[in-house]
């Protein structure tokens, strides 16, 4: 028996929908996680795959999530709107408010989407390419719970605080980056404590304030922002947007309420969504995105890169046909949930 099973796409949405309904979830809000977890593995972006699935059963466990949350839409300012997703999963609350977020955008030229009262353990980048895809500049912040301590500083007090940027191409998906402001995702660390594999140098301090390569003591520790104080601001700021702007926590805050650790922070989300077509004089987007093309071939000429999201572009024109490979015991995992 090998060690993995192949699955496709339609079979790993059926095999996290049917899950998370077993565990209490309403249909739209096992759909909308079903939804994320299958980008990701079609992405192969497998730490917010199938893989997730048990953390949302230990957070159900403890029943602070309402699984079966209904998401509340709301209008803050022309330009603001807001959606309480009241204690149920990120996705469905981000699926909902997304038509909200981009007619104002429209509208107004500029506009921001407050995302409250979800629990967040996904990707942010499927909810910014959502946005580029129609033809929208997108932003997205939000905490998660405190792993990481600030330049200088030994405890942890900022979550590993994601942001995501994505920017619509006329003739292809957008050019998207979403990444922690940490050095390294805290699943990282778990996976070379798992594997026994010493971590390098500068992710991490111990509880005693040393640096350490030990994952054990890392964990137990602080994890670094990437780029010392210059991350730090950025996991600072990620702080600010989206938990005193919008009226919801900071990542310290959401760790005292993880009592149970299951490491699946309630917050908020911040997000911001820009119309090309109203920044420019001639009112039409077609200049700025032909001039962002130019930027990019600039990049690419240089041999050794590619853009950010062109890896996951890539894994994806290969897993719509092909499928995907899930380890075995996940897959056995999930089918016994519930
Ligand atoms: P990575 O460091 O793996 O990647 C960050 C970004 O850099 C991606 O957009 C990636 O694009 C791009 N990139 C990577 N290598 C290159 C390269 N050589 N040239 C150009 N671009 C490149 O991400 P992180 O580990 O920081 O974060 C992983 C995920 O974890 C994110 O999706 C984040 O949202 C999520 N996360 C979620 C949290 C939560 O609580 N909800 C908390 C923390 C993280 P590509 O995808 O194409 O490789």
């Amino acid at each position: 028996m090998t060690d993995t099973v192949h699955l496709s796409l339609e079979e790993v949405h059926a095999l996290a929908r049917d899950a998370l309904r077993r565990l209490g979830c309403s249909e739209p809000q096992a759909g909308a996680i079903a939804d994320t977890v299958t980008a990701a593995e079609r992405d192969e972006c497998q730490s917010h795959g199938l893989f997730r699935i048990p953390f949302y059963a230990r957070v159900i466990a403890t029943g602070r999530p309402d699984p079966r949350a209904e998401p509340e839409i709301s209008e803050l300012a022309p330009a603001v709107a807001r959606v309480d997703g009241r204690m149920g999963f990120a996705p469905l609350a981000l699926q909902r408010g997304a038509a909200p977020l981009a007619e104002r955008a429209r509208s107004q030229g500029i506009a921001a989407l407050s995302v409250n009262n979800v629990f967040h353990i996904a990707a942010l980048w499927p909810e910014v390419e959502r946005l580029a895809e129609q033809g929208l500049v997108a932003f997205a912040f939000t905490g998660a719970i405190n792993y990481v301590a600030p330049a200088g500083g030994t405890r942890p007090l900022f979550g590993t605080n994601p942001m995501a940027f994505a920017w619509p191409r006329e003739n292809g998906p957008p050019v998207v980056f979403d990444q922690a402001s940490s050095v390294s995702a805290r699943g990282e660390i778990q996976i070379r404590r798992r594997d026994g594999v010493s971590l390098p140098a500068g992710w991490a301090v111990g509880p005693d304030g040393a640096p350490t390569t030990d994952p054990d003591i890392a964990l137990k520790g602080a994890q670094l922002p990437f780029g010392g104080h210059k991350g730090s601001a950025i996991a600072m700021m990620v702080e600010l947007l989206a938990g005193a702007l919008i009226g919801d926590l900071f990542s310290y805050e959401a760790g005292e309420r993880d009592a149970d650790g299951t490491g699946a922070p309630q917050g908020g989300e911040l997000m911001i969504a820009i119309d090309p077509a109203r920044c420019t004089a001639g009112g039409e987007a077609t200049a700025s995105l032909g001039h962002a093309e130019q930027l990019f071939s600039r990049i690419l000429e240089q041999e050794g890169t590619r853009l950010p999201s062109q890896r996951r572009v890539d894994a994806r024109r290969r897993t719509l046909t092909a499928g995907v490979e899930v380890p075995r015991s996940l897959v056995e995992r999930i089918g016994a949930l519930g």
